[in-house]
């Protein structure tokens, strides 16, 4: 191992391992084929945070992505249940035979912000797009209690998929809202309550009432497997207008969460190695260096970690073949990549894009895109 090279930031490496998953992802992804949206929105986010854009094709992109469209047939009402959002990839667009045997799949709440925060960064007007379908047919998917299903016929309706339309389903709502610039797609007064009943008595907040306090609630927890609100809540309270950039500081009026507990818990999960951890007793994590960064960073307290030791830990699970692994000295994958890029634009490296902390991706609007 080069000395030197385990304490920068290897750009050049990175763009390398990029290239690959840009035009070559490994078999190891098959499992993942379903998800080939996010896939895909994991590279070209990478890219821009690298300042590399124009490595991809941005026309052969939104094609690309304009393709996976769920669009409802002339005679449909947008009010009948279903979806018509993004599909996560071209193997869930079955069509419906003469025998009804295959079901339409609708789609989902987090490819379709993939799919929207991808266009967004190439620069695809998204008043070009099918919004009403998207806007209108999302209201199908929020629940009584506020929580929402990240697809029409069921699944989780936990906090991930609020951020989603904002990241985690409460979240991932949020975001594609906050990206449309259109908030008629979901009740948001019902989405406040619903995450703040999911913090919990130590300061973090849980996927759904009552329940362990997380380091992410994403929807690229499809990917990661593991799990955590405590981002995508704050997050989306932000995106939605509920809170305000640098609260800690900048509060006037009482918060509508413990904002002192939540600092608490953000700054309990840091290890003594510099790296952050998800939940307590876990091991640091390449990815929580941005879960629980950029909450401290929406909170206005990244400055009360030691930023120091969090890059040196991100160096040891900087791969030798580009790109971040989730522990030190492990074999890289895109999704720790990722949000390895984002840590470090989190912590200014010199040569990245700034981030959008409360979508989790380049700032597009800094950048003029
Ligand atoms: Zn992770």
């Amino acid at each position: 191992m080069d000395s030197e090279r385990d304490s920068q930031f290897d750009r050049d490496r990175h763009l390398w391992f990029l290239e690959l998953m840009h035009c070559d992802l490994p078999s190891e992804y098959q499992a993942q084929e379903i998800n080939r949206l996010t896939l895909a929105y994991f590279v070209v986010s990478s890219f821009t945070i690298l300042r590399a854009l124009d490595r991809i094709d941005k026309e052969q992109v939104a094609s690309w992505v304009l393709s996976f469209q769920a669009r409802p047939r002339d005679d449909e009402n947008l009010e009948n249940g279903k979806f018509y959002g993004f599909y996560g990839s071209r193997s869930t667009q079955f069509s419906a035979d003469n025998s009804k045997e295959l079901l339409h799949h609708g789609g989902h709440l987090a490819s379709t912000y993939c799919a929207l925060a991808i266009l967004k960064m190439i620069g695809y007007d998204l008043q070009c797009i099918e919004r009403e379908s998207i806007l209108v047919s999302m209201r199908n998917l929020q629940q009584p209690d506020g929580s929402l299903m990240p697809i029409d016929t069921g699944a989780e309706n936990d906090l991930r998929f609020v951020f989603c339309a904002g990241r985690n389903i409460r979240m991932t709502l949020t975001a594609i809202c906050f990206m449309l610039s259109d908030w008629s797609g979901m009740d948001r007064e019902k989405a406040k309550e619903f995450i703040l009943n999911c913090q919990s008595y130590d300061g973090g907040f849980g996927l759904v009432p009552g329940s362990e306090s997380h380091g992410v609630l994403s929807v690229h927890l499809c990917l990661s497997g593991t799990g955590g609100a405590t981002y995508c809540a704050v997050a989306a309270l932000n995106l939605m207008g509920f809170i305000e950039d640098d609260l800690l500081f900048t509060s006037a009026s009482p918060s509508l969460m413990n904002v002192q507990l939540l600092l608490e818990w953000c700054l309990q999960r840091l290890n003594a190695d510099g790296g952050f951890q998800g939940r307590p007793n876990k091991n640091s994590d390449t990815c929580y260096a941005f879960w629980i960064g950029g909450t401290l960073k929406i909170l206005g307290g990244l400055d009360f970690i030691d930023k120091g030791a969090l890059r040196e830990f991100l160096f040891t699970c900087q791969s030798q073949y580009g790109g971040f692994s989730k522990f030190p000295r492990h074999l890289p994958d895109l999704y720790h990549s990722y949000y390895g890029f984002c840590a470090f634009s989190l912590l200014e490296e010199p040569g990245l894009n700034p981030l959008c902390v409360e979508l989790g991706m380049a700032d597009v609007a800094a950048l003029g895109i």
